[in-house]
């Protein structure tokens, strides 16, 4: 057979999504790859059955529907205190993924090195593989995920081109401090590199922390690229819808990587996610709201359970430590991945095995994410506690 390229052995596919195809397969409940199980705003389903008759149906502009740009940059503006440009400033993407793989391409010269904090969501290693950038790791070191700013300054001053902030922080619940990406921030226009930050949990918060946005800090617009998505704001994950915010020459050159990628995003789509848009500011509170509500009620379920857990301030997803499992005789010398793939057998929950967020070999910690019906909270918090009957035994 031809070869093929040697990029493609040099990384797996996601972990993340490779547990939801086990987890369907053995009907478990799937608390692995981050979805919400309930329904998007009612008002932009009706949108979309209106526009299946009306259309669009086909190609928009590659950077994206004039009036989903337009109602976007009308929301961050408001977000970053600054007037976003719609003609300039945004592209739209095929969901956040591709605004982060599209922001790498248009960064990064092979060999260049990018700063990823670790643990960190699973594309950003991928990302730089396959814009020929070399990833330096940051450790976010538990229980605070706190990191070493002495670190960062190390990576731009032996020339990192960008840093890669996830805020707040998949999988570890972390939300950036305003002083935290002040710092970061003055060490990117020092040595003059760029921070790429992934957004996607922004309106997925919990009290008394609060999202600053990065490009919205004094100075910071000029050396920020925000990818953003609407998946988790409005529970639209399969419509791909994403975007990326930044300044007009970066996203001069991301619109052109961009429409050779994908042409562009689902036109329908677009069309039909405008109306969220145009929803008022209390759905983002009622949002906040309702996955505080989640949050607290999976985790005291887990406490009940007996499982010791870090207790995130954003995003839907908690480390669970399985080290006590990991002790017994029935599983020593087990991965974290093989613990994972057993309980989608014989607990019937899906979790994703925390080595694959880390670059260390942390072995003692599986993820598992709180988007779902109460009922489905109920059902899996019960299959959990069947675990410590285990460690009890
Ligand atoms: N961000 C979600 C997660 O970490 C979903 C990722 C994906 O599959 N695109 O689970």
């Amino acid at each position: 057979m031809p070869q093929l390229s040697h990029r493609v052995g040099t990384f797996t596919d996601s972990v993340i999504r490779r547990m939801t195809r086990i987890s369907d397969q053995y009907g478990a409940i799937n608390l692995s790859q981050g979805f919400p199980d309930f329904d998007p705003p009612r008002e932009m389903l009706d949108a979309l059955a209106k526009i299946a008759y009306n259309g669009p149906h086909q190609y928009s502009i590659t950077f994206g529907a004039q009036n989903l740009r337009q109602a976007l940059c009308a929301k961050q503006s408001r977000a970053i205190g600054r007037t976003l440009d719609p003609e300039s400033e945004i592209v739209i993407t095929c969901g956040s993924t591709e605004s982060m793989m599209c922001a790498m391409m248009t960064i990064c010269n092979p060999g260049d090195k990018v700063m990823v904090f670790s643990p960190f969501y699973e594309n950003y290693g991928t990302d730089t593989i396959l814009s020929g950038a070399e990833p330096i790791y940051i450790p976010l070191v538990p229980p605070e995920y706190s990191f070493d700013l002495s670190l960062i300054e190390k990576g731009f001053r032996e020339g990192a081109k960008a840093i890669i902030i996830c805020n707040p922080s998949n999988p570890c619940g972390k939300v950036f401090t305003r002083e935290e990406l002040t710092a970061i921030g003055k060490l990117a226009v020092k040595y003059d590199g760029f921070i790429v930050t992934d957004e996607v949990y922004e309106h997925i918060v919990f009290d008394p922390w609060k999202h600053v946005c990065t490009s919205g800090l004094p100075g910071m617009f000029d050396h920020t690229i925000t990818c953003n998505s609407l998946s988790k704001t409005f529970s639209i994950t399969g419509w791909r819808l994403g975007y990326l915010i930044g300044p007009a020459d970066v996203v001069d050159a991301a619109r052109k990587v961009h429409d050779f990628l994908t042409v562009g995003a689902a036109a329908p789509l677009q069309e039909a996610a405008v109306t969220c848009l145009n929803l008022p500011q209390s759905y983002y509170e009622d949002l906040k709201a309702l996955y505080t509500r989640k949050r607290d009620y999976f985790l005291s379920g887990l406490d009940r359970a007996g499982l010791k857990h870090n207790v995130p301030q954003g995003t839907y997803f908690v480390m669970v430590d399985i080290q006590d499992f990991l002790d017994l005789p029935q599983f020593e010398g087990w991965t974290d991945l093989a613990f994972c793939e057993w309980m989608i057998k014989n607990v019937g929950v899906a979790a994703v095995p925390g080595s694959s967020f880390f670059r260390e070999p942390v072995n003692n910690l599986i993820r598992l994410h709180f988007a779902r019906k109460e009922s489905t909270l109920d059902e899996s918090l019960k299959r959990l506690a069947k675990l410590n009957e285990l460690v009890k035994r």
